[in-house]
């Protein structure tokens, strides 16, 4: 019985695997492979189904196998984003309050579906949702079963933090309001910190995410103050990290970030007031900085131009606060600390986080790394992901110039190939990658 169980499985996988079988080989004028800070120049990288199998120099053509010419132009690995809310509209788009409390969960997975399938076309293959609710799951899950087109996507369900913190969606509403989601994230006891953590992998998160300190886009909370305890992070912490999981912390205060450095966090998110002391702590720590500029220049342009499409009250949270990440990232460099990039937006150009770091003093070199191997690194899935290497997912985005001496090459993906798929091809959406 249990043989022949045995049997038929091995059979039902080797017919499934003859079906699949497919090789390609992508001739590229020049590999950015994640692994060097300069190019190979015309090599072949060799594909068998999702994976890549190997890199030869020059254009070779084995028997069986599907060319892609890629022969003019600069491939890179896929990009990663490490900070983003799959469901987010953009502050120009739409008034935040407003978006919340005439949304529901499944109308936030229809946003991320749209926001998801732009992220592809952008060229980034994975990214990490580091707060949404259960939207998040659903929607990681139809991208790996193949039924939308999108990023490969590890998801933390609600950020967990204290009342009237950061993630306190009730915070400046009427408090008479409420919604199943909104009380997830809230933990104000280490007890309430572990519980939360064990919920959120039953309800399949692949992270925490925690706010241990106020915010700038949240009504009534302050981004200098600390609004968790040091006993609160380290149980989210170690809680987490028993459970095979990593935890993202959204921190702007120097003391605040210090502490959850010392309690075990694997990435500081925003990070905005950190000194050179804390670097150098986090450098210590390996402790990763996701700088986020992408959000912090398109709520500064809000604030000033729409103010009345932000939460009610924060527009001056945002222009008192929002220019200073960029002006930190230079000090951030200097210190040597482990970067990756994150835009922390959904809707919107997710490659703009790398002409923004470029701008405020990364090389370029650096940025692809913060936004391909680092961020895989930060992820824990340098494995499958952030290269392009031997075991590899056949994750490639091709651009037309160098984007070494060129950033906007950045923001101009030509090509876009996940896991051995083609989503985009000659500027433009394949059948694929247009959902069809
Ligand atoms: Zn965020």
């Amino acid at each position: 019985m249990f043989h022949r169980a045995a049997a038929g499985l091995l059979l039902a996988g080797l017919m499934s695997s003859t079906a699949l079988a497919r090789d390609v080989v992508v001739h590229a004028g020049a590999l950015l492979d994640g692994v060097s800070p300069t190019p190979l120049k015309q090599v072949s990288i060799l594909i068998h189904d999702d994976r890549v199998t190997g890199v030869q120099p020059g254009f070779v053509s084995p028997a069986g196998a599907e060319v892609v010419d890629l022969s003019s132009e600069t491939v890179m690995p896929g990009f990663i984003d490490c900070h983003v809310h799959i469901s987010a509209r953009l502050p120009s788009k739409a008034n935040a309050t407003e978006y919340a409390l005439t949304h529901n969960d499944i109308d936030r997975a229809f946003d991320a579906a749209v926001f998801t399938r732009a992220m592809l076309q952008q060229g980034f293959t994975s990214a990490r949702d580091v707060g949404g609710g259960d939207e998040t799951v659903s929607v990681r899950d139809a991208i790996a079963d193949g039924k939308i087109p999108g990023p490969r996507l590890w998801v933390s369900l609600e950020p967990l933090g204290p009342t009237a913190g950061h993630g306190d969606a009730k915070s400046g509403l009427d408090q008479g309001l409420e919604h199943p989601g909104w009380a997830n994230g809230i933990v104000d006891t280490p007890e309430q910190a572990r519980i939360r953590v064990r919920e959120h992998k039953r309800r399949g998160a692949n992270l925490i995410k925690m706010m241990p300190s106020g915010g700038i886009a949240s009504t009534g909370d302050d981004p200098r103050q600390q609004l968790m305890t040091d006993e609160e992070m380290k149980t989210v912490v170690d809680t987490a990290h028993s459970l095979g999981m990593k935890v993202a912390a959204h921190i702007y205060p120097a003391g605040a970030i210090e502490a959850a450095v010392r309690a075990g966090v694997d990435s500081v998110e925003h990070g905005s007031f950190a000194t050179a002391d804390t670097f150098a702590l986090m450098k210590a720590h390996g402790t990763y900085l996701v700088p986020t500029l992408t959000v912090f220049e398109t709520f500064y342009v809000a604030a000033r131009d729409q103010p009345e499409l932000l939460t009610p009250g924060t527009a001056p949270k945002e222009l008192a606060n929002d220019q200073l990440p960029k002006r930190n990232l230079p000090l951030a460099i200097k210190s040597g600390v482990k970067i990756a990039l994150g835009s922390d937006i959904g809707e919107g150009d997710h490659a703009q986080e790398f002409t923004l770091m470029i701008a405020n003093g990364m090389a370029p070199a650096d940025a692809l790394f913060a936004g391909t191997r680092n961020a895989a690194d930060l992820i824990g899935a340098s494995d499958r992901i952030g290269s392009v290497q031997p075991g590899r997912f056949a994750d490639l985005v091709a651009v037309k110039g160098d984007p070494l001496s060129d950033p906007s090459q950045f923001e101009k993906v030509d090509f876009v190939m996940k896991g051995g798929t083609v989503y985009r091809r000659n500027g433009a959406p394949t059948a694929a990658g247009a959902g069809e």
